[in-house]
Order: C-alpha cells, then structure tokens, then sequence
C-alpha cells in the first residue's frame, strides 16, 4: 500500500512543487492549507491522489486516517508578506509547528520542519554551516519569521529529545521557481513582473547584497532526500552559488532586453550576505543542485510570461 503524508502550506510555491514530487514517488498526499499566501490553483493538473483541506493550521485540527508523514511548510514566507501579517507568521510557526507535531505523534508518523536561512538572521560567519547559531534582531520587523522559525527548531527538537518523536528539520535558502506568486514582493518574482510590465526593476539599496538561489524542483529532490534518509539534526538546502542582487538584475536585464533599474532604500534588517555550506548534505545524502542558474530563470520566465497574459485577457 502506498505511504501517506500530510502537507500543512502545500497550496504555496514550494508546498505545490514538493507535492508533485510526492505524488510521482507514489505518495497518497493531504494539503492543508488556508490560502492566506497561497491558492488552490497551484494544484491545478496534479495527478495522483491527493486531498485538499482548507484550515488553519494554528488552530487545533485531526486528519482521519493513517498518515506515515508530516511536512510542515505553512508559514508566510515572503518579506512583505510576513511582515503584513506579523502575529499569523508567529502563530503559525508557534501553535502551527505545536499542532503539527501532536499530529506526527497521534499517527507515529515522521515529522519535517521547513526551517529557513533566516535563523543564521544578518550572519556574521560565512558561508552558513549548520552548526553557526545566527545573528537574529529578536525584535526587528523581521523577527516574527526569523524568531518564529527559531522557536519552531527549538520545539521540534524538544519533540524529538523529550517524547523520542521521529523529526527533521530543513534549513530552506532562498528558492525560486514557477508558481511564485506574482505579487509576492520577493527578488525574482518582483523583477521579471516588473520586467515583464515594461516597469524598471527595483533594487532595494546598493544590489552588492548577496543571495543564492535554488530552483525549486531541484529544492524538493533535497527535501525528499532528508525525509527518507536524514537524521533529525538540521541540513541546510540550497544553492551554493552565491551572486549579488545586482548580478540577478543583470540577468533579468539579458532575458527581457529594454528593462531598466530604479533604486529603492534597504528594508530594515536586511542580510547583506547569504550562502549555504551543503557539506553535510552533500557528503551524507549525496543532494546538491542540477539546475543552472540559466536554465531556471528561463523556466521561471516562461510561467510568469504565460501567467500574466492569461492574467491580461
Ligand atoms: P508561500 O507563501 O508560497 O507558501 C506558504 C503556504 O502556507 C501558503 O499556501 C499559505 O496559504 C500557507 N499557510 C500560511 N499560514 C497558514 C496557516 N496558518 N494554516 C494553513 N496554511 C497556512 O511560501 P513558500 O515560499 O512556498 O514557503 C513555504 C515554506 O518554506 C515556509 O515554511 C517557508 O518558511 C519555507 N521557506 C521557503 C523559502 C523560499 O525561498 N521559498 C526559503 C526558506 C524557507
Ligand atoms: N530585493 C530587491 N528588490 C526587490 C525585492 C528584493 O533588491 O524588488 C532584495 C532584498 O532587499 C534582498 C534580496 O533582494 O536583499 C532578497 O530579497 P527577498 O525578499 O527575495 O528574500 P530575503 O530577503 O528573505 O532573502
């Protein structure tokens, strides 16, 4: 009989690509999810079995039924988006995370935590290697996902040392790809809809900040990875191939010639350098990235080119 796994965010960018993936290994899978950053149409053409429930993870919920695993990626995970919704982001990452591992508990099922770069905060080691423990503004805007995600470790952990729970937790790098919400203020989604529109892209302060950016079926083979044959300390997953924000404009400027760029003040907080160490995944579970920056943009593009002309008419 095929395994069964729930999904809490499933509907968002990466919970919709990891449950496709889920779903071609032979997975029965359950979303749930209450749209507050997602949508059901990123589902749209999946095939498999596959349940959708809408509800808020951060109030007490039960699935009926066996589940083998639970994957906990609800959470606003966009800048703008966490910030707007600032007491949702901590309750999701809190109560969220609390609800899931009960859940895990109740069913003897494996629990994942999708964890972020954003705990190593505005970092002073670089690379970031898991055992680096952050430098994280507790009260800053950014605080409500950074520390939110901290206390999600910190619980996840408590679960695994105190009631011997089964658990995983996954420290997500940047990660882009199709089905990013159009609107939602991230570096690649901002700039090819800008770019697209015939707006000027818009780098927030100098562009000599750095990120690196994973496409996110590349992403999902990661976490897939993990789930099966990890352990329960944290693997980070991302793209080692670090670029300044400038560079990323610089690309974009390539694939959408004419586009130009406009300069706006830094968010507060913002991290000035990010790149994952993937030593320990690598070595032990032999994951790294397949997709070139190239071929993902060109991938990315070609969904929000379809998107905002089926969007125009
Ligand atoms: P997203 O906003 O597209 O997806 C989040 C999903 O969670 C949405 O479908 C949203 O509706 C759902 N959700 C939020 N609060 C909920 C609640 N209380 N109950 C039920 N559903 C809820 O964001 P994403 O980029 O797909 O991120 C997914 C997960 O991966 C997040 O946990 C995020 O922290 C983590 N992550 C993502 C990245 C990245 O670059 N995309 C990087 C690091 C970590
Ligand atoms: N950024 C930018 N222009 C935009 C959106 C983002 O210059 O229109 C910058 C932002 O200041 C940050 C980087 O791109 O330095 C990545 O931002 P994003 O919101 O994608 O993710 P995060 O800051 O969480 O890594």
């Amino acid at each position: 009989m095929s395994r069964r796994c729930v999904i809490t965010g499933g509907a968002g960018f990466v919970g919709s690509a990891l449950t496709r993936r889920l779903l071609s290994d032979g997975w029965q899978v359950v979303v749930l999810d209450n749209f507050c950053t997602g949508r059901a149409h990123n589902l749209d053409g999946v095939a498999g079995p596959l349940e959708l429930l809408d509800l808020d993870v951060s109030r007490p919920f039960d699935v009926t039924g066996p589940v083998d695993a639970v994957l906990h990626f609800a959470s606003p995970a966009s800048p703008p988006d966490y910030i707007q919704r600032a007491i949702a982001t901590l309750l999701v990452n809190s109560s969220g995370t609390q609800h899931a591992l009960e859940l895990a508990e109740r069913k003897g099922a494996r629990m994942l935590m999708a964890s972020t770069s954003e705990i190593y905060g505005d970092p002073l080691v670089h690379p970031q290697i898991e055992s680096y423990w952050g430098n994280v503004n507790p009260i800053g805007p950014r605080s409500v996902y950074d520390e939110g995600k901290r206390f999600s470790e910190a619980m996840t952990m408590a679960w695994h040392r105190e009631r011997g729970l089964d658990t995983r937790i996954i420290r997500i790098f940047n990660t882009y790809g199709p089905r990013m919400r159009i609107d939602d203020g991230r570096v690649v989604p901002n700039f090819f809809a800008q770019a697209l529109r015939g707006e000027p892209i818009t780098i927030y302060g100098s562009g000599g900040q750095t990120r690196s950016i994973c496409y996110v079926d590349d992403l999902a083979d990661g976490v897939v990875r993990v789930l099966e044959h990890g352990d329960a300390m944290p693997y980070n997953l991302g793209n080692p191939q670090e670029h300044t924000i400038l560079e990323f404009a610089r690309a974009v400027q390539a694939l959408v010639p004419g586009t130009q760029i406009v300069q706006r003040p830094l968010p507060t907080d913002d991290p000035q350098r990010r790149q994952p160490d993937i030593s320990r995944v690598r070595g032990e579970l032999g994951w790294e990235p397949r997709t070139s920056l190239g071929e993902g943009l060109a991938l990315t593009l070609e969904d929000f080119v379809r998107r905002l002309a089926a969007a125009a008419t």
